[in-house]
This record gives C-alpha cells, sequence and structure tokens, in this order.
C-alpha cells in the first residue's frame, strides 16, 4: 500500500531526477519508453498559448500573469482553473497534431 506521505517523496524525487538530469534528457527517456511500448511522444510548442487560452470557445486572452490561478473567459463565461484548463489546452494540441500526422501518412499511404 502506498501511503500520501510516500507518494509525496516519490513526487519530491522525480521533481528532484528532472532538474538533475535537465528536461531534455528527460523528455529523451519518456520518448525512449514510449517507443518500447508502441506510443508515440507529441511534443507541444514551448510558446503555446495553454494557460490563455480558453478550452471551452478557444478565445485568447491577451495576457495571462502567473499569478492569476483561477480565471472567467469573457468571451463564453466558463470559469477555468488555470492549470487544469492548460492541460485540457495541451491534450487537445496533441491530438490534433497526432491527426494531423495521421492525415499525412494515410496520404503517403504508410498508415496501417
Ligand atoms: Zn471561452
Amino acid at each position: 500500500m502506498v501511503s500520501y506521505g510516500m507518494l509525496r517523496k516519490r513526487n519530491h524525487n522525480l521533481a528532484k531526477v528532472i532538474s538533475d538530469v535537465g528536461w531534455g534528457i528527460f523528455v529523451n527517456f519518456i520518448d525512449y519508453k514510449l517507443q518500447q511500448k508502441g506510443g508515440l511522444l507529441v511534443e507541444i510548442d514551448r510558446w503555446f498559448p495553454s494557460s490563455k487560452t480558453c478550452s471551452n470557445c478557444l478565445y485568447q486572452m491577451s495576457e495571462m500573469p502567473l499569478d492569476i490561478r483561477k480565471w472567467t473567459c469573457p468571451n463564453c463565461g466558463m470559469h477555468h482553473d488555470r492549470d487544469e484548463n492548460a492541460s485540457k489546452n495541451i491534450r487537445a494540441e496533441g491530438i490534433r497534431q497526432l491527426s494531423v500526422l495521421e492525415g499525412l501518412l494515410l496520404k503517403e499511404g504508410k498508415s496501417d
């Protein structure tokens, strides 16, 4: 059984490993592990506006300072938790990129 304290320690250890080895090496490791399992790593552009784009209507705020943790979309009125909204946008962008890749592979006749 895993306790909360053990999880915290594991997360802390994972964070330390990531900072020790650097983000690039960590991403290479994840990519390697995904390839072993038949997965595919999709990287999102570092400037992709995940935090300041409404995941409901795609309205993009001009600014979103880091201290703003919750916000309401002025276009559709949806209330957002900053990180939860960003995770939805990153997931949607990853799926979009995969669908573009799939389309390219189908066009080239390389899909299964
Ligand atoms: Zn919206």
